[in-house]
């Protein structure tokens, strides 16, 4: 397999490096905070103030950031090519430069309006959240409504120009943070369980509104309940037709994704661990030198390969515009399980210190991976558990009979 970018390719690197050089100082790249939390885990540069704002303006302008989105609406309009995508998220994060706004509202929200919303919803939300100025959370999962989310009882019933919001969502990510919510309702309650559901933008300041954060076993408060009573949502909120919004929610989205992140992280996640392993001592020597802690790490190398291997698959395979049909999903599974592989085999070299919090200086991790470890738990769970994405695989890919259970 020859894995070398042809001469355009590389020329479009060299640009953008020029670039970076040119409108992201030395001073800019030293100046980011570490990020935190699950930016931290994903090596985002999570940066949204004015300086940030002023250089993303640029990269857009240059056709380097929301490539897929239209220039009316703040995108940069470019066309479909993963591989500069790729390029691109590559050179950023090495420059540590902003990219593209990390969060549901740039990746989901944003494309989701430019397909479905109305031109007064265009104008007033994309530019903005593109930008990291507008910050929304997703308000699907409700309790008992998760993997089998078309069974959702929140309810929204039409008062002249108003909907009347009433119900709860839980596993809010970010809801205390945000100033918006993108959340699905029942509109029509007599139709059949996917139709009847409608997708509607609520202001989280609206009266009856109200945000209970969840305290994680990680320390954070990363989620939230959130109750409705009578939030009274103005009728032009409605995305897409009533009714509808199963579609809209369901519409793909037609931005480029630079599918080797993935791999990327898991990487980093697995030189942590080889570092620990250099530090910490088992068994009364040097943990890189014991034999059965060395098998586990060719074991667990030999998979990030296997994947690393699959990401570029998929990005050319995207390159040439062919369907990935499940491939995006059993990268998914793959990775999400490989990284909660590798932070377990950490927390087993770091013994009893793995229990020390982040931050704490007696780990040779600074207790990264006991956080990390207990966020990989979620990551297998969040958009969409192993279990329900092995079944599909197993279904639509294998052609295996259906679960027995729906
Ligand atoms: C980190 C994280 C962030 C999240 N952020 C958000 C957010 O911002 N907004 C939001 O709306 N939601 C969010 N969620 C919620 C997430 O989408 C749900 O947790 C997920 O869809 C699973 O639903 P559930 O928790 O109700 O589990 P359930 O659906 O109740 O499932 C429980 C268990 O049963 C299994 N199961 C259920 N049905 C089947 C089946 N048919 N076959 C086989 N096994 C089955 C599941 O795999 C799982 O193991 C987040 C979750 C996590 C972990």
């Amino acid at each position: 397999m020859d894995l070398s970018y042809s001469e355009e390719y590389e020329r479009f690197r060299t640009e953008v490096r020029q670039f970076l050089d040119d409108n992201w100082s030395e001073e800019d790249r030293n100046s980011s905070p570490p990020p935190e939390g699950q930016a931290a885990l994903m090596g985002a540069v999570v940066r949204t103030d004015e300086r940030a704002t002023a250089f993303r303006l640029k990269a857009i302008e240059r056709g380097y950031l929301y490539r897929g989105l239209p220039r009316a609406y703040g995108g940069s309009e470019q066309a479909f090519d993963p591989l500069k995508s790729a390029i691109i998220a590559e050179e950023f994060r090495v420059a540590k430069a902003p990219g593209e706004v990390v969060g549901q509202g740039p990746s989901m929200l944003a494309p989701t309006l430019v397909e479905h919303g109305t031109e007064a919803q265009k104008q007033k939300f994309v530019r903005d959240t593109l930008l990291g100025k507008i910050i929304w959370c997703q308000g699907y999962s409700e309790p008992g409504s998760g993997s089998d989310l078309a069974s959702l009882r929140t309810r929204a019933e039409l008062d002249g120009d108003f909907w009347v919001v009433n119900g709860q969502k839980i596993w809010t990510s970010n809801a205390k943070e945000s100033h918006w919510m993108f959340a699905l309702v029942r509109t029509e309650p007599d139709a059949p369980k996917h139709d009847g559901i409608s997708y509607l933008l609520i202001d989280m300041k609206t009266p009856g509104l109200d945000v209970r954060p969840l305290r994680q076993m990680t320390g954070d408060a990363d989620f939230n309940e959130v109750f409705f009573d009578n939030v009274r949502v103005p009728k032009e909120n409605l995305v897409g037709p009533r009714g509808k919004g199963w579609v809209v929610s369901r519409s793909t989205l037609k931005h480029e994704r630079a599918l080797i992140g993935g791999s990327f992280i898991t990487r980093r996640t697995f030189d942590g661990l080889v570092m620990v392993a250099q530090n910490a001592q088992l068994r009364g020597r040097a943990a890189l030198k014991d034999p059965v802690l060395r098998d586990r790490l060719v074991q667990l190398e030999t998979r990030l390969l296997a994947s690393e291997y699959n990401g570029y698959r998929l990005l050319t395979q995207q390159s040439r515009g062919e369907d990935q049909g499940l491939a995006g999903m059993v990268m998914k599974l793959f990775t999400t399980q490989l990284s909660y592989d590798i932070s377990r085999t950490a927390m087993d070299v770091l013994g009893d210190r793995g229990a020390l919090a982040r931050g704490d200086y007696n780990t040779p991790d600074m207790g990264m991976f006991s956080y990390s470890y207990m966020w990989a738990l979620g990551i297998l769970i969040a958009g969409g558990t192993a279990n329900i994405q092995r079944n599909i695989i197993a279904e639509r890919g294998l052609g295996m009979p259906r679960d027995g259970r729906r």
